[in-house]
């Protein structure tokens, strides 16, 4: 039997669920390792900014940039970046997509909408990846709704359910009438 007849056995996806539940024979080994995981100065302090309901970027003051995720180098200048800014929680769709799978490549009926959005106080060109919300349940509706250009505002968790995390944003939606 040659490669060619691969089509008379197509196989079957393979789902984390089916590891969770057994359904795959497989060794399990739980290796005795401990990890600290740091964020960094510059994401910690980020992250930190979320819990609190504010969304922080790192000036240069030499090329002028303001930058969201943010970074204690400027790659430009080669010199470390000086102050903190914090920014609006405001900004404009760069780019998006719609999914019709989830993060576990599991057809999802509802698609998400992923969209790279530049925060409003940044310099051109930066931005956070998130979510799209309140942008309708089908492909069309979506695409009636949302575009390049787009001005969005975060949705925040309520202050006591957040825990620093880029998931204290639920999602962001479009700001009606600022087009
Ligand atoms: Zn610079």
């Amino acid at each position: 039997m040659g490669f060619q007849d691969r089509k008379d056995f197509p196989g079957v996806p393979l789902k984390s669920s089916d590891l969770k539940e057994g359904k795959v024979l497989f060794e399990e080994w739980h290796p005795k390792a401990k990890y600290a995981w740091d964020t960094g100065v510059a994401i910690g302090k980020f992250l930190q900014g979320l819990k609190e309901g504010k969304l922080l970027g790192r000036k240069c003051r030499e090329c002028g940039r303001v930058m969201i995720p943010p970074r204690m180098f400027c790659e430009w200048c080669f010199r470390e970046t000086d102050e903190w800014v914090e920014l609006q929680d405001t900004g404009r769709v760069n780019t998006f997509s719609i999914s019709f799978v989830d993060r576990d490549v599991n057809r999802i009926e509802k698609p998400l909408v992923p969209a790279v959005i530049e925060i409003d106080g940044a310099s051109p060109g930066m931005g956070i990846l998130h979510l799209l919300g309140e942008v309708g349940e089908t492909k069309e509706e979506i695409l009636q709704k949302v575009h390049v250009g787009l001005r969005v505002q975060a949705v925040w968790k309520p202050a006591e359910e957040r825990e620093g995390a880029i998931t204290d944003i639920l999602y962001f939606k479009p700001l009606e009438g600022k087009a």
